[in-house]
């Protein structure tokens, strides 16, 4: 009887050796301007569960872009989605301009599902290098229209003014429903959830607004919904959910700005866990491009439990950022790497080489 049960548990583990788990499923959450400052200081002034605190995996990740110590949000997603550091700026072009395939690309190659949540457009830097090429983040037109390629199947954010109102005079609205999208674009910020595998989804002219002025749980609910139009498809996916906003409340040093949009992360990350728990074959990968606003939490001489959170500049900073793992390949992200290993972790876990 031992003897069997010896047997069964060393042929278990060694199929289990020989087979690593393939990760099909993918969450991949960035918090623009995210650094540690932001998540000590945010997340000892709330009684909300500490998202950061339910993963078990933490890494660290290199930020600097290849012509710069301190990366733009260009080159910082443009790592992510090409693995190949490049100029300030680029979207998922490499330093000499060339389009690399990026994540998205190759997942649609093997028939997978891809998507962005953003709380910016979904033609900003960040979502922008998950499907898009182009030289310069700028050119938010150029990028909106390469939705029409097909590599994004789901796109919910901010940004009817780069699908409907463009300098060009064109409306993408029926090229895109053309190509199998459905297409809603308003200025409510009032997210309904759309029944469709594939949806371009814009709720702003440009980004969503403000949770100071009241933006509700978009983040949330759009995060939600779209997890559950990808897991329509069988072959697996990579959804990308940014909370854009932190890094602009660090731009203008408002560390209220800042707070509540990480909160607004935070509420989004324990949903997503939530539902990672229970599903058990979705990995959830949380990290930053970079760290905004140099910000430090100094003593408070008048209260001593308290901080003065002390910002030292209007710009990004180059300190490292964080990486959070949960899920099947999470130990994969531990370590000290530069940005561009993400990339090439998530392509190895998703058999995409
Ligand atoms: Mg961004
Ligand atoms: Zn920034």
């Amino acid at each position: 009887m031992l003897l069997v049960l010896l047997a069964i548990v060393s042929a278990y583990s060694f199929t289990n050796k020989s087979k690593p788990k393939k990760v099909k499923k993918v969450i991949f959450i960035i918090g623009d301007g995210m650094g540690l400052a932001q998540i000590s200081g945010a997340m000892s002034e709330t009684n909300e569960r500490n998202a950061f605190e339910r993963f078990n995996v933490i890494g660290m990740s290199k930020t600097s872009s290849s012509d710069n110590y301190i990366t733009d949000s260009g080159a910082g997603a443009t790592v992510f989605a090409i693995g190949k550091k490049t100029f300030n700026g680029a979207i998922s072009v490499s330093v000499d301009s060339v389009a690399y395939p990026s994540l998205f690309e190759m997942m649609k190659k093997k028939n997978m599902a891809t998507g962005v949540v953003v709380t910016s457009s979904i033609t900003h830097a960040t979502p922008a290098c998950f499907y898009a090429h182009v030289s310069s983040r700028k050119s938010e037109d150029d990028i909106a229209s390469f939705l029409l390629q097909g590599n994004c199947d789901i796109a919910i954010g901010g940004g009817t003014k780069f699908i409907k109102y463009r300098k060009d005079s064109m409306d993408l609205t029926a090229l895109l429903q053309r190509n199998g999208f459905m297409v809603k674009t308003d200025t409510s910020n009032n997210f309904t959830p759309l029944l469709a595998n594939k949806q371009v989804y814009t709720l702003a002219f440009d980004g969503m607004k403000r949770k100071l002025d009241g933006r509700n749980d978009f983040l949330k609910q759009a995060s939600l919904s779209a997890i559950s139009q990808l897991n329509h498809n069988k072959n697996g996916y990579m959804l990308m959910i940014e909370g854009s906003q932190i890094d602009w409340g660090g731009h203008e040093n408002n560390y209220e700005y800042m707070k509540t949009e990480l909160y607004d992360l935070n509420e989004t990350m324990n949903a997503v866990l939530d539902y990672a728990e229970q599903q058990g074959d979705v990995l959830v990968v949380v990290t930053a491009d970079h760290e905004t606003g140099g910000l430090s939490l100094h003593p408070n001489k008048e209260n001593k439990k308290k901080f003065i959170a002390n910002y030292s500049t209007g710009g990004h900073s180059g300190i490292m950022v964080p990486v959070f793992a949960f899920g099947p390949g999470a130990e994969n992200f531990g370590g000290i790497y530069e940005n561009t290993e993400v990339h090439f972790k998530f392509k190895k876990l998703l058999g995409l080489e």
